[in-house]
């Protein structure tokens, strides 16, 4: 069946965005069941799970509390306390205090839509304060990708040896740094990476806050003016907005692993080694099956006249880039110059890609041995079969 789909009355700059749009759905493979897969890399699989635990901990606590306000099950019945003046700022932790006294002793026939709107203030400082989303960005930016490190010194890695290596890496940048021997780029790697993991989940915190925002204040307006099954549509909605929240999550951590992790190894690699790209997965995208098993050689980034269609060097992404092969100039659709289409990035290819490179001949000519020998040291003797 063909829908046919007139966008002949936008104008240039909406046709690029919706074409946009719809060859993103189209490569953006996270459909509800397999954003939960395990991820296809031993050296990624471990750490995704890990940091979804924590995250998806983080927005189950906020879940459970806020219905318990809602249920009026917070309320202690002690005396009252007066409302803390202000609007949310960041709260100290004694403001936290004053403010969950403050709520947990007003009765809750009585909470206003500016209490509510607090109730969820407070939940978003509680569970998803600002500071601890950055340590956690770091912790997880760090170990991707140095875990791109370790694939640069072995074929493979269990479970069990995933975790040793997992428990043993420093969790900052300026520990790694002082820990190990890094060469500019890789200090550039974990840098961006950082900066990017950080950027994702203080957004999705932000997200979590707004959306709860809304969707208390219109519930609580329906509560208020009466609306039969307003308490029930709102337990509904919860479900639904935690579900999406959570995935928003595990996206991150599939994505921002294979991102660091394949750019962690590609600049762990020395130039000139021939990487093959793995794209074989469950629902992977057109595109990605297209460059499966493709060959592709390491440059060093400041390799003058790179070729983007058989090299990759550390750095090269598909950002600002698209995968719609036309855009619309006056009122036809052109083919994209080459330029600016959407090549084969060192990390993922979009979000949610699981595509990784292993190397052409396993002889690993990668890391530094310093790093090496650190490996070596941490799995202990010879429980590479565990
Ligand atoms: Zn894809």
């Amino acid at each position: 069946m063909t829908l046919l789909l007139d966008i002949g009355d936008l104008s240039e700059r909406q046709t690029d965005r919706a074409l946009n749009t719809i060859y993103k759905a189209i490569h953006s493979h996270d459909d509800d069941s397999s954003i939960w897969r395990e991820h296809e890399s031993p050296f990624v699989r471990r750490l995704v799970e890990l940091f979804t635990q924590r995250g998806l901990m983080r927005l189950d606590g906020f879940r459970k509390e806020l219905e318990q306000w809602l249920a009026g099950e917070r309320h202690t019945g002690a005396p009252r306390v007066r409302r803390p003046p202000g609007a949310m700022e960041r709260w100290t932790h004694g403001e936290l205090s004053l403010v969950r006294l403050y709520l947990e002793t007003l009765p809750p026939a009585e909470f206003t839509l500016d209490d509510w709107m607090m109730v969820v203030d407070y939940l978003a400082q509680r569970y998803l304060p600002a500071t601890d989303l950055r340590s956690e960005a770091e912790w997880f930016a760090v170990r991707s990708v140095y875990m791109g490190r370790v694939q640069a010194s072995m074929e493979s890695l269990s479970a069990k040896q995933a975790d040793k290596v997992l428990d043993a890496l420093p969790s900052t940048l300026e520990a790694a740094a002082e820990r190990f021997t890094m060469t500019s780029t890789q200090r550039v790697m974990i840098e961006y990476a950082r900066t990017r993991c950080a950027e994702n989940v203080t957004r999705l915190a932000d997200n979590t806050r707004h959306r709860m925002r809304e969707v208390i204040a219109y519930h609580t307006e329906q509560e208020f003016l009466g609306v039969p099954g307003a308490r029930h549509s709102l337990q509904t909605t919860l479900v639904d907005e935690f579900g999406t929240l959570n995935r928003d999550w595990r996206r991150i951590a599939v994505t921002e692993a294979g991102e660091n992790a394949n750019q962690g190894y590609i600049s762990s690699m020395a130039p000139g080694t021939k990487v093959r790209r793995v794209e074989m997965y469950e629902d992977a995208c057109g595109w990605c099956r297209k460059i499966d098993g493709k060959v592709m050689e390491i440059v060093s980034a400041d390799a003058p006249d790179k070729d983007g269609d058989t090299q990759i060097w550390p750095g090269k992404t598909n950002i600002g880039r698209s995968s719609a092969p036309r855009k619309r100039v006056g009122s036809i659709l052109v083919h994209r110059e080459p330029e600016e289409m959407w090549w084969i990035a060192a990390g993922t290819q979009h979000p949610h890609c699981r595509g990784r490179w292993v190397p052409v001949i396993q002889d690993l000519p990668g890391d530094d041995p310093e790093f090496g020998d650190w490996l070596r040291a941490t799995l202990g003797g010879n429980d590479a079969s565990d």
